[in-house]
């Protein structure tokens, strides 16, 4: 059973590393990000909650955060593991994460702030399926379109100038601190967040000793 936590200024390819490190030993990976923008586009009662918040690159509190991961943690499909991305974010999420479970690993992905405002701000999002797109590493075959589905692309709507900033902001504030208390159990793993996506991979598999990543 490994239990992974993976943090990072937005952009820094928490999901894709994620999905990697997830697809290869079975472990489930839960976004806290997607759960809500899942809310939001089914309009339920709690996308209704948290809409405006995400809009404006604020954090959503704390309480409604801890039960969105408890509930989902709460389904027990994880039987290798899983890997939280996007949680925790601040010192209180920490240490209600920290009493209730083990963590193996955190694996935190370094990025400097200008290259994290490159890659935000041509991010694209599909609509339809879901899929995600980068107009500088990760572009659409057609303009502006789906390859899978055809639906127009959008930008997500907190991935404005405005709300990066306002998630930087908060991130260095909030953030920092949950690296410094998982330091004080020496489970944080550094990782330069900047080379490929498969550069990025192998670097965490070998970190964590891990079987090396095979594309
Ligand atoms: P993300 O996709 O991780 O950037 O999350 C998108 C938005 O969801 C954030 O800007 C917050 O509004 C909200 N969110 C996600 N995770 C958390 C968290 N752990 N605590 C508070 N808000 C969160």
């Amino acid at each position: 059973m490994r239990k992974y936590v993976i943090m990072g200024v937005q952009g820094s390819g928490k999901g894709t590393q994620s999905e990697l490190l997830a697809r290869d030993l079975d472990l489930v990976h839960i976004s806290v990000g997607d759960i809500f923008r899942w809310h939001v586009q089914k309009h339920t009662k709690l996308g209704a909650q948290v809409r405006r918040t995400m809009n404006a690159g604020d954090l959503v509190g704390d309480d409604l955060v801890e039960s969105v991961v408890r509930d989902r943690l709460d389904q027990h499909d994880w039987n290798f593991g899983f890997i939280i991305d996007g949680f925790p974010r601040n010192g209180r999420q920490a240490e209600f994460f920290m009493e209730s479970y083990d963590i193996d690993a955190v694996i935190h992905l370094e990025l400097p702030d200008a290259e994290v405002r490159r890659r935000v701000l041509s991010r694209r999002l599909c609509p339809g399926c879901g899929m995600d797109y980068n107009l500088i590493a990760d572009r659409p075959e057609q303009e502006g379109r789906c390859d899978i589905c055809g639906t127009e692309l959008i930008v997500r709507e907190d991935d404005t100038p405005e709300a990066l900033a306002a998630r930087l902001k908060d991130y260095h504030e909030k953030t920092k601190p949950v690296l410094d208390i998982f330091r004080r159990k020496e489970v944080v793993h550094d990782i330069d967040a900047r080379p490929a996506p498969e550069d990025v991979q192998q670097a965490i598999r070998k970190t964590l000793d891990l079987p090396a990543y095979k594309g």
